[in-house]
């Protein structure tokens, strides 16, 4: 029996993606453009830079809020391209104002920012922003984002700040994103000089992740692993001794020999070991003698009921530097080996999650470690008693490196009914929602399905979007942990295993960038109705493109009515538009189809793009009558899925 049979799927599901006030993350995009080119971006492929602009427009904005905000407690405002192309951003900001978000944000690179934007900052209440800045000297910057200017985004920055000292504002803070490669490794302590000299009090480092054709392989991080984490170490020890810069998300560690202590402690450089460190701060000397420290926070209870894996979080630190937590449990019967010290048995180490415990962090500003404080450690179901209602008490305890140990916390756990409190591999389709600039609808930006889940332009109703079959079943699929194949390629999930080698693997998607493009412009009958002309552009930035007339049939394939020949004036608009694809100026084709051919009756037609790989695009789709061997009515239909449509996202 299902999960979603054993307790009523609505109410069931319900109580996992409640959608009450202040309950969801929304993610926008309001616009689908961005003004430079980063190397390592999707950005950089012709389809993606060029692609035609679409910005969210205020009125539907206006009602999107309207229902979306309310239920907010966190709204980005961009999420995959730069929200400040959009000429209606600081309008958008007045329309999000009322509603007071808590935690209202975006990500840019920070080059379009103006004083009178940044006012519009202060005053709508945005509470932070994330700037994109992948080198803190200005060669590395200007090298890896193309087009930018780092004089431009420092003065930027600078006047942001003086605008908030003026208002007397601490909000928004300003976090500096960095993408880590090898190029800016010798450089990531800079960040922090770079950010206490534009008024960030937050930096962020992810790993570079590299795409196919844009040439960045050779700037992966793991290809120097151990450069990596000493440069990763640096950026974390200048951050302790500027006491205002904080780290907020950071790589883990590569394990260097597949052991993670050992890892930990042999990537240190030999005037950084234990011995050298500086004496402790006045009032750290107690500490210093102190075992490892910490918390089980989660599961709350103490006695929990666990149907399947079972997640245990929480924290540890220690003045010489926690190296595992471990959980362990009481053996289940006499006789079966224990280890000799605690006379228990280990279950697994947990991983460490760093940059997650911002909270932590500032509670032992003294303890360098201390941005590496969170753990997660999944007890798999297979550990759990067989016996239903079996009790299994468990330990969970921090090692330093030193050796010395402690317990940071127990839990008994009982073998509950497999309906009772499923495992989610991700939480983002019961929390989060995200709407780019067409209105296309996916729970999460990484959520790389070929089709929307839903479209939403403010009108419909929101709260059946939520609870809509795509959006069900996708969290029914989470539930019974039956991962569909996006989650399995998912980079948010995959973004901590960074000792997975396929993290690092180049990232085929220019096919996806490199597919068809073109527009059906006009469909008109003539020879007084006895032909239908179809005529439009098409093109593809690397490969020969034809373009073919569909007719969809319900009981059977769809038939192919013909090809489209190439029409013999010159698109001039074309070509500005794609100035780096050659073809774009002779990509105007001309399609025709005699009534005949139709047969009397009302016809779906669909016309699309394929490309010698045989993947395709929808250009445009019709309704046609045809009544008496002529053409009675042409209308317009709703695309039909014969291609990618306007979709410009990854497959
Ligand atoms: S693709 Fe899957 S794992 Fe990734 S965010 Fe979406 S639901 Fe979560």
């Amino acid at each position: 029996m299902s999960v979603a049979d054993a307790r009523g799927e609505e109410s069931w599901l319900a109580q996992l993606a409640p959608l009450g006030p202040r309950q969801i993350t929304v993610l926008l995009d309001v616009s689908n453009k961005c003004n430079i080119r980063c190397r390592m971006c999707y950005f950089s492929y012709d389809a993606v830079f060029h692609r035609k602009s679409r910005f969210l427009e205020p009125a539907r904005f206006r009602d999107i809020a309207a229902q979306l905000f309310p239920l907010a407690h966190t709204v980005y405002l961009s999420a995959g391209s730069e929200p400040l192309t959009s000429p209606h951003f600081e309008e958008l900001l007045r329309i999000a104002a009322p509603y007071r978000v808590p935690d209202l944000k975006f990500l840019t690179n920070g080059l379009l920012l103006t004083p009178s934007l940044s006012r519009a900052l202060v005053e709508c209440g945005v509470r932070q922003i994330h700037v994109s800045m992948d080198g803190a000297r200005r060669e590395t910057y200007e090298w890896a984002r193309r087009g930018a200017s780092y004089d431009r985004l420092v003065a930027n920055l600078r006047e942001l700040e003086s605008i908030k000292r003026e208002l007397h504002s601490e909000l928004p803070w300003v976090q500096i994103n960095a993408t880590v490669m090898r190029r800016n490794l010798a450089e990531l302590p800079e960040f922090v000089d770079v950010a206490l000299g534009v008024g960030a009090t937050r930096i962020a480092c992810r790993h570079l992740m590299a795409y196919d054709g844009l040439e960045m392989e050779a700037e992966s991080p793991h290809l120097d692993k151990p450069a990596t984490n000493r440069a990763l170490r640096a950026l974390m020890q200048r951050a302790v001794e500027s006491k205002r810069v904080a780290i907020v998300n950071l790589p883990d560690p590569f394990a260097l020999d597949g052991a993670a202590g050992a890892a930990e402690a042999g990537d240190r450089e030999p005037d950084d070991a234990p011995t050298a460190r500086p004496a402790p701060e006045p009032g750290a000397l107690a500490l210093a003698a102190a075992r490892p420290f910490g918390h089980v926070d989660t599961p709350a209870e103490l006695h929990v009921r666990a149907a399947g894996d079972l997640e245990l979080t929480g924290w540890a630190l220690a003045r010489d530097e926690v190296v595992a937590v471990e959980c362990w449990r009481e053996p289940l019967g006499a006789g079966e080996p224990v280890d000799g010290e605690l006379g228990l048995v280990l279950l697994g180490r947990a991983r460490f999650l760093a940059g997650m415990r911002v909270d932590v962090a500032q509670r032992h500003p003294d303890i360098e470690q201390r941005y590496r404080s969170a753990w997660s450690y999944v007890l798999p179901r297979a550990e759990l008693p067989d016996v239903e209602g079996a009790l299994l008490r468990l330990h969970v305890i921090a090692r330093d490196r030193v050796g010395r140990r402690a317990e940071l916390g127990q839990r008994t756990v009982v073998r509950a009914r497999a309906d009772e409190q499923p495992y989610l591999y991700c939480r983002r389709p019961f929390d989060c929602v995200y709407i780019d600039s067409a209105g296309d609808v996916y729970p999460y930006p990484d959520c790389q399905s070929l089709d929307p889940f839903a479209h939403f332009d403010g009108s419909g109703d929101f709260k059946s979007l939520w609870r809509s079959a795509p959006f069900e079943s996708l969290r029914r699929a989470i539930v019974e942990n039956r991962p569909p194949k996006m989650c399995v390629t998912c980079p948010d999930r995959i973004n901590r295993n960074v000792d997975d080698q396929a993290f690092f693997e180049e990232r085929v998607v220019r096919a996806a960038y490199a597919r068809p493009l073109g527009f059906l412009e006009q469909v008109d009958a003539r020879d007084d109705g006895r032909a239908l002309v179809w005529s439009g552009w098409a093109l593809a930035p690397e490969q020969a493109v034809r373009v073919e007339l569909l007719r969809v049939r319900a009981d059977a394939g769809p038939e192919h009515l013909g090809f489209a020949e190439p029409a013999p004036h010159e698109r001039a608009d074309v070509a500005r538009a794609y100035p780096r694809i050659a073809a774009a100026r002779h990509s105007a084709f001309e399609l025709c189809c005699t009534s005949a051919r139709l047969g009397d009756g009302a016809h779906a037609l669909v016309l699309r793009a394929v490309g010698d790989d045989a993947v395709a695009t929808e250009l445009g789709a019709r309704e046609v009558t045809v009544r008496d061997g002529r053409v009675q009515a042409i209308g317009a239909a709703a695309p039909r899925g014969f291609g990618l449509g306007s979709r410009e996202r990854f497959v």
